[in-house]
């Protein structure tokens, strides 16, 4: 018979008189440490709509859905909770950093049906005002021309949208648009880069 090792055995006595390494759960709520990857959520304001995490996702947990109908745009995105892998790429690609993030929410067992453990925010869509193809939206626009300054006023459609914004030009001529090829008017418009390259060239 083979004795236990004394460092085994002092192992043992010491834990008859210290304090247990597993806690009373469910009794006493778990505390997740620092930097735990929980539940990630979207923020309705720090998110741009850029879509940046739904490449990222190695799980498919994120997807996007752009709408267009009557001359008005909207991008919707979701996060499903119940294939997230709380792997945190989303919250490390976010560009603002802030767009989503992954908190200390662990227990999302839920007897409900799966679509609702999901989350779904919406955010605006820009078009451009010649053939209303999707350009991006409005707050992803609005972020990289506060981000770029000044440089905003090399980009005719970046200064005009800009500009719109703060009340000082105004967009969406697209009831004005007609068919055929682009004037030489048009170039002052919010345009995709296709309609810009016509406009430029043809005009
Ligand atoms: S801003 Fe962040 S959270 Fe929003 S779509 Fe882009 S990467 Fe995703
Ligand atoms: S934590 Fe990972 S799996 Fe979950 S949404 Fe973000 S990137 Fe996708």
């Amino acid at each position: 018979m083979k004795y236990p090792k004394l460092r085994e055995l002092k192992e043992a006595v010491r834990s008859l008189f210290s304090r247990p390494y597993t806690n009373d759960f469910p009794r006493q709520p778990h505390k997740p440490f620092e930097r735990f990857r929980g539940k990630a959520q979207f923020s309705q304001e720090q998110c741009i709509g850029c879509t940046a995490c739904v490449q990222v996702c190695p799980a498919r947990a994120l997807e996007f859905q752009d709408e267009v109908a009557n001359g008005k745009g909207k991008r919707t995105l979701t996060i499903r909770w119940d294939i997230c892998i709380f792997c945190g790429q989303c919250q490390a690609n976010c560009p603002t950093e802030k767009g989503i993030t992954l908190g200390n929410e662990f227990e999302l067992s839920k007897t409900e049906e799966r679509n609702t453990m999901r989350q779904k925010i919406e955010k605006e869509l820009v078009l451009c005002e010649c053939c209303s193809e999707i350009i991006a939206p409005k707050d992803q626009i609005l972020w990289v021309a506060r981000k770029i300054g000044p440089l905003v006023f090399s980009n005719v459609s970046l200064m005009l949208f800009y500009l719109a914004n703060l009340g000082l030009s105004g967009t969406g001529h697209l009831q004005d648009k007609q068919e055929g090829e682009l004037k030489r008017a048009d170039r002052i418009k919010v345009l995709c880069p296709r309609c810009r390259r016509e406009a430029v060239l043809k005009s």
